[in-house]
């Protein structure tokens, strides 16, 4: 993400304030996306109704000193009488008021985080105004209280619920089921009963000054980009906290000026599926806001047809310009107003992970961008979400759950808003949800529709199900942002929020803490723990299933070609963390190019401690040397299976790593067997020899004590068996006929000496085994490498690449030991808080932290290959299936990244992805 200009000491001071017609779609970062797609709308000659931006730039000024930087009022002056001009009437006029809507808009999307304001510019003076040139005097009354409400709440800071309860209150006395119910007389009532609460709870009346009414507001949105909501949305969006929003000043039009009016969102594809076609929402003589929040329930866009043919027509002939101008899905907010269309908003749409594959397939079948563009426009994080298994297809009545064993039954169907298998309690609030997900519960957050207050709630939970709202609604467009599945509009569904229980047809009662199941693909929704299958895509990857036999515009077929091209673009290469044949194997087959880390304290474990235990309690030479010839052939079985799985590839096979103290029994458990055995006069000796060994070993920070390198220079003999029964494996291979390519990697090397010591030794092994088995010796001299786990490790590594022949970073170690964080401990003692506090938005352990680890990383590359030019360079820390993290490794010129199998194909796109935005930034290939 890049920054937004900052401000500079320019002589000139900068331009704050742009009409629409000086804007243009590149400049989001100062106009915001709404402003600069307005802006571009109105350049394309499409109907947008006259405005202005007030720019990012303005807010952060705003935001930095508390008060309207110098010149924005002169600026705003003059646009606003521009646009007087325009309209033929100004701001409030009392007998033909023009009003304004003010709303938000930063350069990323933040769907209702923000505040925006509707209608200013109605008062007392003008209402009648409104009444007389609408023709219609409930209009004007209930444009002015819906003012009043809106301000009073965003600029006044009065409490919501205080305006609806006094909605509520007057539909109560007059017997109105819903607010259309309410006449002229009554709304005239509901304004003077909103003018009090405002005056009571504000301390101050509500403004009649129009230009009072818009300054505030401005500066309400301007703050709205502190709010909480938002700094929460953006934390998790990882969107930079000091970007700023702009503000929007947009003539008002009206679509609930009767039933040829009305307001709708529509996108150019489906955003689930990706599907081409007439995809959205409508609702008749209502306001914008109606629709997004859910309130009133929409009817399918295609409807609008039947209600105005010539509104239809010109919407759809707008969204085929749109569609081809952006060359994208894009998303769409309009109005109707007396039968004449409006555009008060476009964007390139958010879609789910699939719809994304699909769509960037059809726009290069289509010819509309290139392959390169396809690439940049899918993620890895999309393609992670691909590879989650779903339902099975159809669990039915009667199926049984594979997890649990009470049955699982289909108790309702809502739209499907966002993929994904969910699975979880039912809560029906955001505060249970995020308490309950703290202790380690899986969630579903049940709610009539939601809000932006719910976010956290949405946050916490594995899934979201409304019974009100169609695919636009509020929680559909945040769930899908958030990669969340989601059903909404579940209308069966009898929602309770304060008894915390839901009812569905046929008299199914789900309270709170009820395990259900939520399947965002079909929309269907079960009582129980439904059965999951694996996903098409992993069954791709496993090779399974393959992309010619896929349905046309399939997903598979969509992630194959940009795997495809992924593949052809990059420049990193990809190696698999793995420790078994059989992890071998499947790395493989998702596409590895070698092993990077082969940890082989997991062949230590089981039966095999038994033979640490003696290496440890041996007390004399023999007794080690002992205990080491048996682990021996054990070991070479081990490297055999892998050399033989990973035949022709590099694996690299890294010494033993972790405290001795791992692989015995735990020091309380055994001091508790040994006293009770001495209680019983039954005492073992070898219990109290093991007990003294424990207790010997034992250390206060063992991940900062004796591991790595450390352990094979003070256990004789430890990791030179370990060499050569890497040595002797890969000399069985090459009687074989096999091709196998061993690198021994020596751990948490933090001097050169240290290292230099294990290569010695294993050049001995070497040639050991090469004189004993007859071999030349040059088949059997193979790299010898380190791990850079350690800051001095990075620091001194010119040093250290003397005696190395390859790096591979282990930024998990590196993390741990750069900021001091215990890796055990602090992800699930304090990093709730941190990230709470906005001190990181997300774990440095899952992405790698670029300012401190990360030029750790760039010092040790760049230093380590000046001093042996061609020294192999990879990572195999976590953050080497990271995709942000990858994009840092190419760019830092690494060879290649190592991760767990599963996270290959992630690795992957994420390399080719990395290799074409390199592409796009030095000016090649097409943008967005
Ligand atoms: C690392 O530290 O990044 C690494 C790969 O080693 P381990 O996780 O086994 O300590
Ligand atoms: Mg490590």
């Amino acid at each position: 993400m890049t920054g937004a200009p900052r401000t500079t000491n320019t002589p000139n001071p900068p331009k704050l304030v742009y009409a629409f017609a000086e804007g243009n779609k590149d400049l989001k970062d100062l106009l915001g996306g709404k402003g600069a797609n307005l802006a571009e709308m109105t350049n394309l000659g499409l109907p947008v109704p006259p405005g202005f931006t007030i720019t990012t730039e303005a807010c952060r000024a705003f935001l930095e000193a508390g008060r309207e930087p110098a010149g924005l009022r002169a600026e705003v002056d003059a646009h606003l009488a521009d646009l007087e001009r325009e309209m033929g009437r100004t701001l409030g006029q009392p007998d033909d008021p023009l009003l304004v809507s003010v709303r938000s808009g930063a350069a990323f999307s933040m769907p209702g985080m923000m505040d925006t304001v509707l209608n200013i510019g109605l008062s007392d003076a003008s209402v009648a105004g409104l009444a007389a040139q609408a023709g219609d005097e409930r209009f004007a009354w209930d444009s002015y209280r819906r003012l009043i409400q809106m301000f009073g709440k965003t600029v006044l800071h009065v409490d919501g619920e205080l305006f609806e309860e006094r909605l509520e209150a007057a539909k109560r006395a007059k017997g109105a089921a819903s607010d259309l119910d309410l006449d002229t007389a009554d709304l005239r009532t509901l304004v003077a009963v909103y003018k009090d609460l405002v005056a009571k709870e504000a301390g101050e009346d509500f403004p009649q000054d129009p230009r009072v009414q818009l300054d505030l507001a401005v500066r309400a949105v301007f703050s709205s980009w502190h709010g909480d909501r938002a700094r929460l949305y953006r934390r998790q969006e990882r969107i930079p906290d000091d970007l700023g929003t702009a503000v929007n000043i947009v003539a008002m039009v009206f679509g609930n000026l009767g039933p040829d009016s009305g307001t709708g969102v529509a996108f150019t594809r489906d955003p689930a599926t990706g599907k081409q076609g007439v995809y959205g929402d409508y609702l008749a003589n209502a306001q914008g806001e109606d629709v997004v929040a859910g309130i009133r329930n929409t009817v399918p866009l295609a409807e609008l047809e039947r209600l105005d043919k010539a509104s239809y027509d010109h919407l759809l002939r707008i969204m085929a310009t749109l569609e081809a101008h952006y060359r994208d899905l894009c998303d769409i907010e309009f109005t109707i107003e007396r039968g004449t269309l409006w555009m008060l908003q476009t964007r390139v749409g958010k879609r789910t992970a699939e719809a994304a594959f699909r769509i960037a397939a059809q726009l290069v079948d289509q010819g509309l961008i290139g392959e390169d563009e396809a690439l940049r426009r899918v993620t890895g994080a999309q393609l992670a979400q691909l590879m989650f298994p779903r339902f099975a297809d159809d669990t039915g009545e009667a199926a049984e759950s594979a997890a649990a064993e009470a049955p699982v039954r289909r108790i309702a169907q809502g739209i499907a808003a966002s993929p994904g298998a969910a699975v979880g309690r039912a809560v029906f609030d955001q505060e249970t949800a995020v308490r309950w997900a703290e202790r380690g519960d899986r969630v579903i957050l049940v709610r009539r529709e939601t809000n932006p207050d719910d976010l956290a709630g949405m946050v916490a939970a594995e899934g979201i199900l409304t019974s009100r709202g169609g695919k636009t609604s509020h929680a559909a467009v945040v769930a899908r942002g958030m990669g969340k599945t989601c059903v909404c509009g579940a209308e069966a569904l009898t929602v309770d929020p304060v008894q915390r229980r839901f009812t569905a047809p046929g008299g199914v009662e789900v309270a709170e803490g009820d395990l259900i199941s939520v399947d965002g693909t079909s929309g269907h929704v079960y009582l129980g723990e439904a059965p999951v299958v694996p996903s098409p895509v992993v069954d791709y990857f496993e090779g399974h299933r393959s992309a010619a036999d896929d349905e046309p515009d399939g997903l598979v077929g969509a992630v194959h070609r940009m795997m495809a091209h992924a593949d052809r673009s990059r420049r990193l290469l990809v190696r698999a963390n793995a420790d078994t044949a059989e992890d071998a194997a499947r790395a493989r087959r998702f596409g590895a190019q070698g092993i990077g880390l082969l940890r082989t304290e997991h062949m230590f474990l089981g039966e095999r401690r038994k033979y640490v235990e003696r290496l440890v309690l041996a007390d004399s030479d023999d007794g080690r040397a002992a205990a080491l010839e048996s682990l021996l052939p054990l070991q070479r079985r081990d490297f055999a299976g892998i050399l033989a799985a990973m035949d022709g590839l590099p694996v690299t096979i890294r010494l033993l790593d972790p405290p001795l103290h791992e692989f015995l029994p735990d020091l309380t458990e055994l001091s508790v067997r040994v006293a009770l055995a001495e209680a019983r006069g039954d005492d073992r000796a070898e219990d109290r020899t093991l007990l003294a060994a424990v207790r010997r070993l034992h250390e206060q920070n063992p991940m900062l004590g004796l591991r790595g390198v450390r352990l094979g220079l003070v256990i004789p003999g430890l990791f030179a068996m370990q060499i050569r029964a890497v040595a002797e494996a890969a000399a069985e291979r090459l009687r074989e006929g096999g091709m196998p390519h061993p690198e021994i990697m020596v751990p948490l090397v933090g001097g050169v000496q240290e290292l230099e010591i294990i290569r010695d030794e294993a050049q001995q092994v070497f040639a050991a085994v090469a004189a004993e088995t007859g071999l030349d010796a040059a088949l059997l001299s193979f790299p010898v490498g380190t791990m850079i786990e350690l800051p001095r490790a990075a620091l001194t590594a010119g040093q250290i690449a003397e005696a190395a022949e390859f790096f591979s970073f282990g930024t998990n170690d590196l993390t741990q030991t750069t900021w001091g964080f215990s890796r055990d401990d602090v992800e699930a003692s304090f990093f709730t808080a941190y990230l709470a506090a906005g001190i990181f938005g997300v774990s440095p352990f899952e992405t790698l932290d670029r300012d401190g680890v990360g030029r750790l990383v760039a010092l040790a590359a760049e230093e380590g290959r000046a001093a042996r030019p061609g020294l192999g360079l990879g990572v195999c820390g976590e953050h080497g299936g990271d995709p942000e993290s990858v994009r840092f490794f190419h760019e830092t010129g690494l060879d290649y990244v190592s991760c767990s199998p599963f996270r290959l194909p992630v690795a992957r796109l994420e390399a080719g992805r990395a290799a074409v935005m390199g592409d796009a930034a030095r000016g090649g290939g097409d943008t967005r």
